[in-house]
């Protein structure tokens, strides 16, 4: 999948990494303008901290070993950060594989712009399970977070819709998509184009509904996200962070 994109190893190589507190870890570095800008390397990737992206997830879901595994790999990655960050065109398998372990746990926003129209909760008394982001029909999303196309198709309400199950068992859910980009059975990575916003279901205008399940049910994707680096709100997008 990766022929989609080609440019797409650059977003990641492209940001710099501001330390910040725990706390307030999403704290600006890049916007979603940015994104996708091919950017080259302004300065060294360092992943040294980068177990913090997954944390939060990590401890909801109990998951000590995947904690542990990640830091494992940690050790072993940040060493071939330190080397390969001051070179910006670099085609090594050594900084290739670090882009590629970046872009295994990264979450990103999934559209370049849009409208935040209608948040997570109760909703004329039904749960509104999602997010909702207007943009104009046809405008490409893409995946927020690496994983495994669960279902590609027409969903009844949510019309055209994308189901991908992530490596640490959270899902998110794509709806009203105009068009599908991807079938059933497709690996993509965070900030793969995997569809088009469209108005398809039970929508009541051009929009992407975005879902994200924890153990199978829904939760408010804006904390989530956030807690990963990519705050809807702000628009503001930081995986290194
Ligand atoms: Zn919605």
């Amino acid at each position: 999948m990766r022929q989609r994109l080609s440019s797409e190893p650059d977003r990641y190589r492209g940001r710099r990494r501001v330390p910040t507190p725990p706390r307030s870890r999403y704290a600006v570095v890049g916007t979603a303008a940015f994104v996708g800008a091919g950017v080259v390397a302004l300065g060294a990737a360092n992943l040294t901290d980068y177990k913090d992206v997954h944390q939060s997830v990590l401890h909801d879901l109990d998951s000590a070993q995947i904690s542990q595994d990640i830091q494992a790999r940690n050790g072993d990655k940040a060493d071939r950060s330190e080397r390969a960050g001051t070179e910006s065109t670099d085609t090594t398998a050594a900084k290739t594989l670090s882009d590629a372990d970046v872009e295994a746990q990264a979450w990103v926003l999934p559209l370049q712009d849009y409208t935040f129209t209608a948040p997570f909760g109760m909703r004329l008394g039904k749960l509104h399970s999602g997010i909702d982001l207007a943009a104009p029909e046809g405008s490409p999303y893409q995946a927020v977070h690496a994983g495994t196309v669960t279902s590609a198709g027409y969903q009844g309400g949510y019309g055209f819709a994308i189901t991908i199950k992530h490596t640490d068992g959270t899902e998110a859910v794509y709806a009203h998509s105009h068009r599908l980009l991807v079938k059933t059975g497709d690996v993509v990575k965070a900030g793969q184009v995997i569809g088009t916003v469209g108005n398809t279901g039970y929508s009541y205008g051009t929009h992407l509904h975005l879902e994200i399940h924890v153990a199978g049910k829904p939760v408010d994707p804006i904390p989530l996200m956030r807690e990963n680096g990519a705050d809807v709100k702000l628009k503001i997008e930081s995986p290194y962070s």
